[in-house]
């Protein structure tokens, strides 16, 4: 045992020494108070900070009176709070912090009910006023670049890449006009400019926007930037390289990419079982049972019934130049006379009318006349004002630099992610 003592004697005088020695080359170092810790604007070294969940069943006077806060206290703060925070208003799941006082009564002082990740609110009952109010933790903003290879679609590779639905959402929108997410292939990239959020530095609570990229689709390069081309109207569009809206009057597909094409607009079709030729005047996007259609432009409804070999279906006026169809839904989501904005959902694919299996006829009329939206040289948006481009221009340079140099690092048929999260 001596012996132990004695190593550990001479450990330390080693140690010392050698600390001395450093500090004889070193300028003394200044000892520094540790820096106060503040949470939602409190000095967390004045108080105890207590952390729970609001279990079920339980009150807010419930978990006070745990605390050993009075009921009379307790109905004060609940009544002086009321227009701000009802406390009936609190929820199971729901996380809470109470802060009390560092004696040895631990008095309560403050009881903060957290919404969500950011979002809180604050009830002071320390000092004889009683204040309640809302709290929002700063949120930092941190661009990433990402860039993906598609292998199926592009909600499989989305998800490989450690990105969530709503991000793909996002980037299927800005191409919904431009992209056919049928017809993706094995092989084309996409590369991506966007936003994550952050409270505390490290806590990702959710996607910002998406600011610039670029999808590789069959060796073509088609990029987008979100810009603001109307100072008045303010709302932010994705404009290509040339400054042309990405937005068109019409969608590509019904259907949010998760779709396939079995039938097409075919004047010629042969129908196998009578050997004759019989007009299929519409595109068939087969989707699963259920899948959301959407209207894929504004209008009023003008038809809405289940007939014959149409099935259920829903027809769509835009203006007096266009008309859509959508065949053989399982159920309809408009009336006639409802006013539909592109996008929205009108009803959901099924097998009623004529069909083999689960798909939407999507039929598009022009002057009254049934043509293949896909051959037609539909309408886009409003253009960027020439006056504007020049400005435009300039923004986009260095996003159109950024973008170029991400590299694809192709793992299989994957990439990581450039930045690490
Ligand atoms: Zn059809």
């Amino acid at each position: 045992m001596k012996k132990y003592i004695l190593l550990l004697f001479i450990f330390c005088a080693f140690l010392s020494c050698k600390k001395e020695k450093k500090e004889e080359i070193k300028t003394p170092v200044k000892i520094e108070k540790p820096k106060p810790i503040y949470a939602f604007g409190f000095n967390l070294d004045n108080y105890n900070v207590i952390n729970d969940t609001i279990k079920n069943g339980e009150s807010f006077g419930v978990i006070l009176d745990r605390y050993h806060v009075g009921y009379p206290k307790i109905n004060k703060i609940a009544t002086v709070i009321k227009d701000t925070f009802d406390v009936r208003r609190i929820r199971s799941g729901k996380a809470f912090t109470i802060l009390t006082s560092r004696d040895s009564l631990e008095k309560p002082q403050v009881f903060i009910y957290k919404h969500n990740k950011v979002n809180a609110t604050i009830i002071n009952f320390k000092d004889s006023v009683i204040l309640s109010y809302k709290f929002k933790k700063k949120i930092k903003i941190i661009e990433k670049e990402i860039t993906g290879q598609i292998f199926s679609n592009l909600s499989v590779t989305m998800d490989s890449l450690n990105l969530s639905a709503s991000l793909t959402n996002t980037v299927a929108d800005i191409y919904a006009w431009t992209l056919d997410f049928y017809r993706l292939q094995k092989g084309d990239k996409f590369k991506l400019i966007y936003e994550e959020k952050f409270i505390n530095d490290t806590v990702f609570v959710g996607y910002g926007e998406v600011k610039a990229a670029v999808f590789n689709h069959k060796g073509e390069d088609l990029y987008a930037y979100k810009f603001v081309g109307d100072s008045i109207k303010n709302i932010p569009e994705f404009y290509n390289e040339k400054g042309d809206m990405l937005r068109r009057a019409f969608l590509k597909s019904p259907i949010k990419f998760q779709y396939r094409i079995s039938s097409r607009y075919n004047l010629r079709r042969k129908i196998a079982l009578y050997g004759r030729v019989r007009p299929h005047r519409g595109t068939d996007f087969a989707a699963k049972y259920g899948t959301p259609i959407m209207t894929t432009a504004s209008g009023t409804v003008v038809e809405a019934a289940r007939k014959g070999g149409n099935g259920n279906y829903v027809k769509v006026m835009h203006n007096g130049t266009y008309t859509t169809q959508y065949l053989h839904m399982k159920r309809r989501n408009v009336r006639v006379g409802d006013y539909v904005k592109q996008g929205d959902i009108i009803g959901w694919v099924g097998m009623t009318g004529n069909t083999s299996g689960p798909h939407v006829c999507y039929r598009f009329w022009k002057y009254g006349k049934q043509v293949d939206p896909f051959r037609e040289k539909l309408p886009s948006a409003e253009p960027l004002d020439s006056l504007v481009k020049p400005a435009y221009f300039k923004f986009i340079k260095p996003l159109k630099v950024r973008l170029d140099s991400i590299k694809l690092a192709i793992k299989d048929t994957v990439s990581a992610p450039l930045n690490k999260k």
